[in-house]
């Protein structure tokens, strides 16, 4: 039987990581401890996320003619991800310079290349798009592109998961043609307000909350319930909703009620929680089904 196909449109990133025990003030140089390069972006993290969990994965998004470029092509590639990036002359790559210091940490992130994920672009993705089973979405491409997806996808039918992160408001008839969206707490507040004052609003319905170490809340029977997730040492929470998100596409692919694909995604980020990095924690579908089951899922 043909896998569905789970169109992912979004960013990909390069974090350039220093680690240093201070840091710099204006104009001061100072000395930093390790450095690591890991490729990163939402869009990227989720696409891998829904391929290792075994999901047909075809990844819409544009990379800088650099160096970074390259590399961030082949490490999708290599997951067995369907490319449709395309390189942008005269671009960078999208780049998040990240300095941690003593558990805080300054990131800049640079969009580069994926302001390039524009309309235009899309336009001419558009049959590629409509191939799809499901579609899922971030917010860090412009915004104008995610009102062309949640036209496109609703005129057409295919279900769209918006992941509204970082936050950037939309009309009530914009949210309205997705079919799930999928904030953590904080962009759901400043996106919709209090969620228990927020049960009769038309969207409440189309809401799945991630709520961290306590898992995600749904509504259901008028309430927001929390589907509690897995008490596990967590090391590294980056990339988690990443990975949740990625999971809850792979999960509403093969039919599975909302209920149990948000207990499907809770299991996905609680096994990637327990490892350093977005995307080297995101776990395969064979480490989940283990998982799962020696939880008792
Ligand atoms: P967040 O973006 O922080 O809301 O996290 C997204 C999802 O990752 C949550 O809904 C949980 O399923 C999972 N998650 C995040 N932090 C933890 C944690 N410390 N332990 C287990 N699961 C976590």
């Amino acid at each position: 039987m043909k896998k569905p196909l789970i169109t992912i449109i979004g960013s990909i990133n390069m974090d350039l990581i220093t680690n240093t025990t201070k840091f710099p003030l204006q104009g001061e140089t100072v000395i930093g401890g390790f450095f690591k390069m890991l490729p990163g972006g939402k869009g990227a993290n989720q696409a891998i996320s829904a391929s290792r969990l075994g999901g047909q994965v075809q990844f819409i998004g544009c990379v800088g003619d650099d160096q970074f470029g390259t590399e961030l092509k082949k490490v999708l590639h290599d997951e067995g991800i369907h490319l449709r990036v395309k390189p942008v002359t005269g671009e960078s790559s999208g780049v998040a310079t990240i300095i941690l210091s003593e558990g805080d940490n300054r990131i800049i992130v640079t969009p580069g290349a994926n302001d390039c994920v524009d309309v235009n672009y899309l336009e001419t993705l558009k049959e590629e798009i409509l191939k799809s089973d499901l579609v899922l979405v971030q917010f860090e491409i412009p915004l104008q592109s995610i009102k062309y997806i949640l036209e496109l996808c609703h005129d057409n039918e295919i279900p769209l998961i918006v992941n509204p992160a970082p936050a950037k408001k939309l009309e009530l008839e914009e949210w309205m043609r997705a079919a799930v969206i999928t904030p953590n707490e904080t962009e759901a507040t400043e996106l919709f307000g209090e969620l228990k004052d927020f049960r009769k609003h038309p969207i409440a319905q189309k809401l799945v909350v991630t709520q961290g170490k306590e898992g995600a809340a749904y509504l259901e029977n008028e309430m927001f319930n929390c589907i509690p997730t897995f008490s596990v040492d967590a090391i590294d929470t980056t990339g988690a909703g990443d990975t949740f998100n990625g999971a809850l596409a792979v999960a509403m692919t093969e039919g599975q009620s909302l209920k149990e694909a948000i207990k499907f995604a809770n299991g996905a980020a609680a096994l990637s929680v327990q490892k350093l990095g977005a995307q080297s924690g995101m776990p395969t579908r064979k480490e989940l089904e283990i998982f799962l089951k020696k939880e008792g899922v």
